[in-house]
């Protein structure tokens, strides 16, 4: 910040050097902030991973979706268990008491059974033989996709009927996302992230069993009559939908669900960016050779990158956090070729009517900007406003002042 108010005192400059120069300076200091977020970010998920397999062996037992009473009692007579491992872990497991309605499962020859129900004792197996698994009451109870309403299931992120049974911790869920932002809050034992594709079971919301993911409920004595638990499902992605207007369709390249009608409709699965893009995007500009880089704001590589990746409008590429935490930080031009990141045509208009609102003072009246316009690349004279300087042939506000002329 000293270094910035030096350059703004400096007589030597013109405004416009000034404001670059200041502008890169912002740029490097955010960056190098990034850089810092991200080593942090690393070494805390360093530490957690690490803490998780020096407690108590639970790793490798699974963390007891399947556990009951006698499960807690073996636990705390272990001497090796630290005794707060012990009590926070009795804590967990105690909330955790409550069978489904009912369980259907695989046998070994793949035909499902009813193994286990609350109304009948007569069935395969009892509460005390561990093979019922137990849940929270949170977890078995319905949630809602219309909020306080209460007339739709699902949840904030999708409408459906069945919640998820997360692989390896056996939590239910209502979606993946749901789990994710559980993720976001601290706590002791978290979920690892939900791999949709290793989920084989679902709970039905309406009537409570627990059974074999498909598309509906298995039971006979559902409410739901055999109306399946969303109008979309998919049996790889085991994504369940029942957004009224929505259109989703699997990408078997991709091997994720979208949104749209399908490929060959609206979308296309382009084999060189391996990615579905807009039948309608003639456009469509290819990203490997710009995979071969380092992400602009945080230099690590993109190519080896696990990590999710955000195309820009202008066809270079940088990683999905990185472009949300770029974006929050308010800058909306690409920091490889300076174009917009985006379509900025929503952002544009609000300026367009902020100087509607605002007109320059009279002594302004006839003071010209020469712009240089970093989206469309041209060069033109226009009125001067300290909103900002639209380009008049592509209407961009992303434009650079090159000199000033007082009227
Ligand atoms: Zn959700
Ligand atoms: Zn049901
Ligand atoms: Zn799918
Ligand atoms: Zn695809
Ligand atoms: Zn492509
Ligand atoms: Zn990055
Ligand atoms: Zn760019
Ligand atoms: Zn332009």
């Amino acid at each position: 910040e000293k270094l910035i108010r030096a350059i703004a005192s400096n007589p030597e400059l013109t405004p416009v050097q000034k404001n670059t120069t200041i502008q890169g300076l912002r740029d490097s200091v955010w960056k190098s902030n990034m850089r810092l977020h991200k080593k942090k970010r690393k070494i805390e998920e360093e530490e957690r991973a690490g803490v998780g397999v020096g407690n108590g062996g639970e790793d490798v037992k699974g963390d007891g979706g399947e556990s009951t009473a006698g499960g807690i009692a073996t636990d705390l007579t272990m001497s090796n268990i630290h005794e707060a491992t012990a009590t926070a872990t009795l804590a967990r497991r105690s909330k955790r008491m409550t069978p489904p309605a009912s369980y259907y499962k695989k046998n070994r020859h793949g035909k499902i059974e009813l193994v286990w129900s609350s109304e009948s004792s007569s069935t395969k197996f009892s509460l005390d033989d561990l093979s019922v698994p137990l849940f929270s009451a949170s977890e078995l109870a319905p949630t809602f996709h219309d909020g306080a309403t209460g007339a739709v299931l699902g949840c904030p992120h999708y409408a459906r009927a069945c919640k998820l049974r997360h692989p390896s911790s056996g939590r239910l869920y209502t979606c993946r996302l749901c789990c994710e932002q559980e993720r976001e809050m601290p706590m002791k034992d978290q979920d690892s992230p939900l791999d949709r594709y290793a989920v084989t079971e679902v709970f039905c919301m309406r009537c409570g069993a627990l059974q074999p993911a498909s598309d509906r409920c298995i039971s006979p004595k559902c409410e739901s009559q055999g109306k399946p638990f969303s109008k979309y499902s998919c049996n790889i992605c085991n994504l369940y939908d029942d957004g009224p207007n929505k259109n989703i369709y699997h990408c078997p390249f991709c091997n994720v669900c979208r949104s749209g009608k399908g490929l060959g409709v609206d979308y296309r699965h382009c084999m060189r960016c391996n990615a579905c893009v807009s039948l309608a995007d003639d456009t469509h500009h290819c990203i490997p050779q710009s995979l071969q880089g380092n992400c602009p704001i945080c230099h690590e590589s993109m190519f080896q990158s696990t990590e999710p990746l955000r195309g820009l409008k202008c066809g270079h590429v940088m990683h999905l956090s990185c472009f949300t935490m770029y974006m929050r930080a308010q800058s909306y031009t690409c920091p490889l070729c300076k174009k917009s990141i985006e379509d900025m045509k929503d952002y544009f208009a609000l300026l367009d009517a902020a100087i509607r609102m605002q007109p320059m003072p009279a002594a302004y009246s006839a003071t010209v900007s020469d712009i240089y316009c970093q989206d469309c690349g041209k060069r033109g004279k226009v009125p001067y406003h300290f909103v900002g300087c639209k380009c008049s042939y592509c209407g961009s506000y992303n434009t650079r002042e090159m000199g000033r002329l007082e009227g």
